[in-house]
């Protein structure tokens, strides 16, 4: 028996949502206030709807949510899949809030840099590049014209934004219908002002930059089996030039950057996800009520 609603997409709570409002020829791309209440993940994974729901969706939204992480070391006490674990937590929060439907997770990233570590799985750039310029092409095939990239690694940043580059290129050449229309936008969650304040008042300097107690955080709050990771560790070398996976490994023997993830607790990661998702919801709003000429 199905626990959803019959027709979520086109005619439930997410015609109440963000996305709800005039078609695009008569306004904004985007209209409209919040569903009263968050919706239940399963409404709004791409996943987990069918094509059919998928076209009605179309039919008054335009935007969609892609989760970016990455699959690399996250210091000694620290899930390998941390990046890729908080984006896709904050992109569901944020698909919840606003009815803007979430892609799976691109899990793996570009971690040329931490491949000095076991576990660390990696993307080179160009892959990477391929693999994003390949997802924002398909999506704009079918019509969606605001592609809102939530990510949790700064390694991808650079290659995303190439990314982007390319594919507006190719939806041009290819002729499809978006190509003027179409925007592709990186959020990095980890940079919200409000998260970097939060982080600040928790941590002070000790948050570090990589393997940083605030993302250690919010795994303990969404894995707990994560919690029996955790031990004092030493001071980590801060942060410096890198250059290449065996200048990591040496100049940081354990994989954190300046970090100190034993100051992470469960209940930080639940404030970190609200603060990430409700900065990033607004962030959303923004972008999908902008009109071509802004
Ligand atoms: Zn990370």
């Amino acid at each position: 028996m199905s626990t959803l609603p019959p027709d979520p997409l086109a005619s439930g709570p997410l015609a109440n949502g963000l996305c709800a409002g005039e078609p695009r020829s008569n306004g904004p791309l985007a209209r409209g206030s919040f569903p009263p209440q968050p919706l239940a993940s399963e409404a709004i994974r791409l996943q987990l709807r069918t094509w059919p729901e998928v076209e009605s969706y179309l039919e008054h939204c335009k935007g969609v949510i892609v989760p970016l992480g990455s699959t690399e070391q996250h210091g000694p006490t620290g899930a390998i899949g941390t990046d890729a674990l908080t984006a896709e937590a904050v992109a569901l929060e944020v698909g919840r809030r606003s009815g803007v439907l979430v892609t799976p997770a691109q899990a793996f990233g570009m971690a040329e840099h931490h491949l000095g570590f076991a576990g660390t799985v990696s993307l080179q750039p160009a892959t990477l590049l391929a693999v994003l310029h390949d997802v924002v092409l398909s999506l704009a095939r079918h019509g969606f014209e605001r592609i809102y990239v939530i990510n949790g690694h700064g390694g991808n940043i650079a290659t995303s934004r190439a990314a982007f580059t390319q594919a507006y290129g190719s939806a041009a050449a290819r002729g499809l219908p978006v190509a003027a229309g179409l925007r592709c936008r990186l959020a990095n969650w980890f940079t919200a002002a409000p998260v970097m304040h939060l982080a600040r008042e928790l941590y002070g300097d000790r948050e570090g930059q990589h393997a940083t107690p605030s993302e250690i955080a919010l795994t303990l709050h969404l894995e707990p089996s994560m919690e029996a990771a955790q031990r004092p560790l030493p001071q980590a070398a801060a942060a410096g030039p890198i250059h290449g996976p065996e200048d990591f490994r040496r100049r940081h023997p354990d994989g954190r950057m300046g970090s100190d993830p034993y100051l992470a607790r469960s209940e930080h990661g639940a404030r970190f996800l609200d603060t990430a998702a409700t900065a990033l919801v607004e962030d959303l709003r923004g972008f999908l009520s902008e009109s071509l000429g802004q």
